[in-house]
């Protein structure tokens, strides 16, 4: 018998693609064939994104193609966690699961697709690494599940449910089989990075028969040993300003990892992180954030700021603006305040008119982007290393320690055509602009 053809749709975050590499993995392990086009399919997965009600339109039309151009669709993802949301419209999905439900993916597929792969003792099907959906030269690492937080603009932890760590030596077998397929970049991801273990009580496993404790800075250590002398670049993502990030920071002035911290602090004003229910002693985060570069200079913090959320006066927004001059971020991303069916925010009082709020955040992106600017003028004339993404018969398209993919910048390394994707070299920096820097190699 053939091996059924399944089609794959992944939608939302780098964590919802880390679930869909893992789906699709368990499905090549299993004998089915990965094609992509609805006609070639036997049958359609789709992982759905429930974040904000434009990502719940995204997946609700998505479904509705996928079942008119195949008919046989299984439905998994965040929106799922939330069955009735997509039954009540799509009534003929075969088969609905929240997120990280591998074995139920799994199963609803074996259900409606039988099939039983002939033995192979190799799985050669499967390369050592998974199923990659990033380039082979970087992939996300996705550490835990969930979150203890209860941020009232968030839903996630009502569909993704509390913090599930992953046990460290779990992940750093994980971190090495990909480093030995050829990833150069390792991107740490979860809900809350720095939280990572507290429900295990920082439980302690082996690797090796050497002990790794599920604690953040003990999986940083030991992702930073990975490789010797070669050792991939560790990047860390989605970091909760506790105070003990403080204790990663000399790990990066080692670069044992990363000098670049992805921490959303989301607001600058005490009084609005408070209806946020986040941390709110901003002079604190100054003073630890002057801490931090003390300590490692070329450190690279990116935040994300919600701009107009329920309650933000223009004296709270003022704060906000001084809170960004002062901390001077290298990376900045912000978004309007929209409200989350389900989120305990929308039930505060005095929402922000829309006007108000675009406005808001025009004038906090027009305070960034000089800031940016002026940060990455002073790179001009610096040497620096570059991953490389991208060769083509002009040049290069890589990205230095302070840029990850998707998110942060670029660089453009005019006539580098000798390296190849994946390659770490090092360049002289020769222009830059509000987010990119042009170089030599
Ligand atoms: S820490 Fe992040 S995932 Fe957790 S509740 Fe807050 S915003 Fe949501």
């Amino acid at each position: 018998m053939l091996a059924p053809k399944i089609g794959f749709i992944s939608l939302g975050c780098p964590k919802a693609l880390v679930d869909s590499e893992l789906i699709l993995t368990e499905l090549r392990t299993n004998g089915y064939e990965i094609v992509p086009s609805y006609q070639d399919a036997d049958m359609v997965v789709v992982n759905t994104c429930g974040f904000i009600d434009s990502a719940k339109k995204e997946s609700l039309d998505t479904i509705g193609e996928a079942l008119h151009e195949n008919g046989k669709v299984i439905v998994t993802g965040c929106m799922g966690a939330n069955a009735t949301d997509i039954t009540d419209i799509h009534p003929s999905v075969l088969d609905v699961s929240g997120p990280h439900a591998y074995a139920q993916v799994l199963g609803a597929v074996q259900e409606h697709l039988p099939y039983k792969a002939p033995y192979n003792p190799h799985l050669d099907l499967v390369p050592p690494q998974g199923i990659k959906l990033t380039p082979r030269h970087y992939a996300y690492l996705k550490i835990s599940e969930g979150c203890n937080h209860r941020c009232s603009f968030c839903i996630i932890p009502s569909m993704r449910g509390d913090l599930v760590s992953r046990p460290a030596n779990e992940v750093v077998a994980e971190a090495e089989g990909l480093v030995k397929s050829g990833v150069n970049e390792l991107l740490v991801i979860s809900q809350d990075t720095s939280a990572y273990g507290v429900d295990t009580k920082y439980r302690t496993t082996f690797h090796k028969g050497q002990p790794v404790r599920t604690k953040m800075i003990d999986l940083c250590h030991a992702l930073g040993d990975i490789g010797g002398e070669q050792s991939p670049w560790v990047r860390l993502h989605y970091v909760y300003p506790y105070p003990h990030v403080d204790d990663i920071i000399p790990l990066m002035a080692e670069d044992k990892i990363l000098p670049y911290l992805d921490i959303p602090f989301q607001h600058g004003s005490p009084k609005v992180l408070k209806a946020m229910k986040r941390p709110g002693a901003i002079h604190n985060t100054l003073n630890r954030i002057k801490t931090w570069r003390e300590i490692c200079p070329d450190i690279t913090i990116r935040s994300t700021f919600i701009v107009g959320f329920p309650g933000e006066t223009d004296d709270d927004f003022k704060q906000l603006l001084e809170f960004i001059d002062e901390a001077q971020l290298d990376r900045v991303g912000a978004f309007t305040y929209s409200p989350v069916e389900g989120a305990p925010a929308n039930a505060l009082e005095g929402h922000v008119p829309d006007e108000l709020k675009e406005q808001r955040l025009a004038e906090f992106m027009g305070l960034q982007a000089k800031i940016s600017t002026d940060k990455l003028s002073k790179k001009v004339g610096k040497t620096i290393d570059v991953i490389i993404d991208e060769v083509d018969g002009e040049g290069a398209v890589a990205r230095s320690k302070a840029d990850a993919p998707e998110i942060d910048g670029l660089v453009y390394i005019n006539g580098e055509t000798e390296h190849s994707v994946g390659d770490i070299i090092s360049v002289t920096v020769h222009a830059s602009d509000e987010h990119d820097l042009w170089a030599n190699s």
